[in-house]
C-alpha cells in the first residue's frame, strides 16, 4: 500500500530523530562458551573432559578474520547494550533506505515531468493541459500506478 508523501517525510524525519537518540553502538556478538584451559591435568583434560566457564565473549569480524574477546560479567552488560544499540541503528537505516526509496522516486518522475513539460512547451501549446495543476504541492505528489 502506498503512503503519501507527506506521510513519507514525516516518517524520514521521525527516523532522522530516532538516529539521534541512538546510545552507543558496537559491531559483532556475544557468546557463551565453555572451555579448555589447556593445563596438563586439569579436569577440562579429562575424559569425559569438564570444561571451564561458562565464559562470555565478544566476537566480531575484522577484515575477514574473527575475533575473539572474553569479557567479564560486567563488559558483557555493557557490550549486550552497544551490541543492541547496533542493531536497532541497522533497523532504521533499512526503514530510512525504504523511505527514501519511495520520496526520491516521486522526486524522480517530478524532474522528469518538469523536464517532459519544458519539452513540450517548445512544441504546440496545451499538449499537457493537466501540467498548470502542477504548481500546488498536493497535486504534483501523486502516488504511483
Ligand atoms: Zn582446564
Amino acid at each position: 500500500m502506498a503512503r503519501s508523501a507527506d506521510a513519507d517525510a514525516e516518517g524520514y524525519e521521525q527516523l532522522k530523530r530516532a538516529v539521534s537518540q541512538v546510545g552507543l553502538i558496537r559491531r559483532g556478538s556475544l557468546v557463551t562458551r565453555l572451555v579448555p584451559c589447556g593445563r596438563p591435568g586439569c579436569r577440562c583434560q579429562a575424559d569425559p573432559p569438564q570444561l571451564h566457564g561458562p565464559y562470555q565473549q565478544w566476537t566480531t569480524k575484522t577484515r575477514g578474520r574473527t575475533v575473539t574477546v572474553r569479557v567479564h560479567p560486567e563488559q558483557a552488560r555493557l557490550l549486550r547494550e552497544w551490541i543492541a544499540n547496533g542493531r536497532k541503528l541497522n533497523q532504521i537505516v533499512a526503514e530510512m533506505q525504504r523511505v527514501c526509496l519511495r520520496l526520491t522516486d516521486r522526486l524522480l518522475r517530478a524532474a522528469h515531468d518538469v523536464e517532459k513539460a519544458t519539452v513540450s512547451r517548445a512544441r504546440p501549446p496545451r499538449a499537457h493541459g493537466s501540467r498548470t495543476a502542477s504548481k500546488r504541492p498536493s497535486c504534483r505528489m501523486r502516488t504511483p500506478k
